[in-house]
């Protein structure tokens, strides 16, 4: 069994048919990257993947559990899958242990006083250790990004998806954050991620996925879809991106 399995999802707003049969299956450990153009739903399947969207049609399962908006434990399911996105979305009146902590003690998965050691074990494996006391505000977006990479991790979920994480940073701070991600693929962390970093498709990702009108297009190890794409629209995506 896959760790995650998709299969036909269609996905509607409105009478905007978005997601019109998607099928794609995750094995465990596999680093995912999905491309394609805006507005062919790569967003929208990340969220449902994440249960933050109610599908229309097909199954999500993730772990062999059935995925959907209304599942009971919708909460809990969400720890175990992570969501960052484009904008790093911190609570600047909090410091940045307190950003981590705040989930992982609600939700009781550690009691307060454990808060500054998990803070400082997940800082140190984005590289921010120092900045456990500062505001997001001091810090740079690659620094802030890392932070909510960070607070993800603290809530040791056995999935990331990562939604265009790099896109709204400058150029010169890409580079740290997808090194950052590049050392969780190489823990072994399953991950799913929507970027425009081909680099990284090409040299960490498992399995690149082409999305186009609501479908996975191609799927296929990054290399051998870069080299012959099959398609006329991944080849002139390509063409695009390069
Ligand atoms: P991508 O991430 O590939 O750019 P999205 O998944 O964000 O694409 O969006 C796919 C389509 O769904 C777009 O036409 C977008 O306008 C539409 N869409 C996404 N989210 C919503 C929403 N909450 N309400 C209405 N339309 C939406
Ligand atoms: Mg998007």
């Amino acid at each position: 069994m896959a760790l995650v399995e998709i299969s036909d999802v269609h996905k509607s707003f409105g009478p905007v048919h978005v997601l019109r049969g998607v099928s794609l299956e995750i094995e465990e450990g596999e680093i995912v990257t999905i491309i394609g153009r805006s507005g062919s739903g790569k967003s929208t399947l990340l969220r449902c993947l994440n249960g933050l969207e109610r599908i229309d049609g097909g199954e999500i399962r993730v772990e062999g559990k059935r995925v959907h908006a209304d599942m009971p434990d919708l909460r809990e399911f969400r720890q175990r899958v992570g969501i960052v996105f484009q904008a790093y979305n911190l609570f600047p009146h909090l410091t940045v242990e307190r950003n981590i902590t705040l989930a992982p003690v609600l939700t009781g998965k550690i009691a307060k006083a454990e808060g500054r050691k998990l803070a400082r074990e997940v800082l140190e494996r984005v590289g921010l250790a120092d900045k456990i006391d500062a505001y997001p505000e001091r810090l740079s977006g690659g620094q802030q990004q890392r932070v909510a990479i960070a607070r993800c991790l603290a809530m040791a979920p056995h999935l990331m998806l990562f939604d265009e994480v790099t896109s709204a940073l400058d150029p010169e701070l890409v580079g740290e954050v997808l090194k950052v991600m590049e050392e969780m693929a190489r823990q072994g962390m399953t991950m799913v991620l929507v970027t425009h970093e081909m680099g990284f498709a090409r040299q960490v990702a498992t399995k690149l996925v082409f999305m186009h009108q609501g479908t996975v297009w191609e799927q296929g190890p990054p290399a051998e879809l870069f080299a012959n794409p099959r398609t006329p629209e991944l080849k002139s995506f390509i063409g695009s991106i390069r």
